[in-house]
């Protein structure tokens, strides 16, 4: 089969290896969509700490079955799979209290077991043992299927950020996951969704996307005052930064209102990870701060849910598809900020797009 290896830091060569075979408790499946993430950027340029080279990356997959090991019960093959990449243990302590991306033996599709940039995938027992496999509802395509899983994670962020009715959410960051986020408040019940970016491209999509009721765009106006003026000069209920920068970060503890809650939903570059943090504001606002890096599997299966309801629309966040042999060039495309998803297809070789 071809699949993507990345040999060691920056060098990603397209090899062709030999097709994996499932053992009796894995199963097979042949990719149709492995989704580019922001971790998949990171770990092409820096590498992660569980990764040894060579690794084929790629964790938002989905795909259809082609082969089912002798002791694997409830899947058949045909069927059509998304599998949620974080794998939990099942009986470590945060699994066994219900916070399985917490889990302290956590193992990961594409950092400890080969991901979904090649046509063929094996999934891990573990995958299957902890309800990772999730069948694909009949009206969901293989695009939205592989999207699952960052939606997974803004459920996981918007469960922890207490989201619910009437709040008024503030979004920093337009990216795909800003603009699954403002969707996903207004399913929760959000009554006022502001949007904070700085891309005219960008607002241009998320108008489209996500519609928020306010849009702000830091070059020109001021974030905190105007945020101060939609709310009655409170501060907003609940803030999800969804970007990767420190600013952002600094500017949202000045846009919270009285005990609302900050979500650091993006991480920070791993060389800058420190910010200015005016503790006082947290004293006498009384405001709570939490991050989110991930989520369950049980998120995934609500993902999916979400999706097939019609709820979510995530068809046009992928703004760009490629074969397996441009992936690179996706990743560029993908930190560039030029597309919002880029999706890989690993099975459609040489397609022009
Ligand atoms: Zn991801
Ligand atoms: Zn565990």
């Amino acid at each position: 089969m071809k699949a993507a290896v990345l040999h060691t830091i920056e060098d990603l060569r397209i090899q062709d290896i030999a097709t994996p075979h499932p053992s009796e408790k894995e199963i097979l499946i042949k990719v149709k969509v492995c989704t580019i993430c922001g971790t998949d950027i990171r770990v092409y340029h820096y590498g992660h700490k569980h990764i040894r080279f060579p690794r084929i990356t790629g964790h938002e997959v989905s795909g259809e079955i082609v082969e089912v090991g002798k002791k694997v019960e409830n899947y058949k093959i045909g069927q059509r799979a998304a599998v949620a990449p974080a794998l939990p243990c099942g009986e470590c302590y945060y699994c066994r209290r219900g916070m399985q991306s917490m889990c302290l033996n956590l193992k990961d599709i594409g950092y400890h077991f080969d991901g979904g940039f090649a046509q063929f995938m094996v999934v891990p027992e573990v995958a299957i043992e902890n309800d990772c496999v999730n069948l694909i509802p009949d009206n969901l395509s293989f695009e939205e299927a592989a999207l699952a899983e960052p939606l997974a994670c803004t459920i996981n962020g918007q469960e922890l950020s207490k989201i619910g009715l009437g709040d008024t959410v503030v979004v920093i960051g337009a990216g795909p996951l800003g603009c699954i986020h403002m969707q996903l408040a207004r399913v929760k019940g959000a009554g006022k969704v502001i949007l904070v970016e700085l891309s005219s491209s960008r607002i241009d999509f998320a108008r489209d996307l996500a519609a928020p009721d306010v849009i702000i765009n830091p070059s020109k106006e001021d974030a905190v005052q105007k945020i101060k003026e939609e709310t009655n000069g409170r501060g907003a209920d609940k803030i999800i930064v969804a970007c990767s920068s420190g600013k952002a970060q600094e500017e949202s503890l000045r846009m919270v209102g009285s005990r609302g809650i900050i979500n650091f939903f993006g991480g920070l570059p791993k060389d800058k990870p420190y910010i200015q943090f005016d503790s006082n504001l947290a004293h006498y606002g009384e405001f709570y701060v939490v991050g989110t890096h991930g989520s369950a599997p049980y998120h995934n299966k609500l993902a999916l849910n979400l999706l097939s309801q019609g709820r979510i629309n995530v068809k046009k966040i992928i703004t760009h598809r490629l074969p397996l042999e441009k992936l690179e060039e996706g990743i560029h495309l993908a930190e560039s900020g030029k597309a919002m998803k880029v999706a890989i297809l690993p099975n459609k070789p040489n397609f022009n797009f």
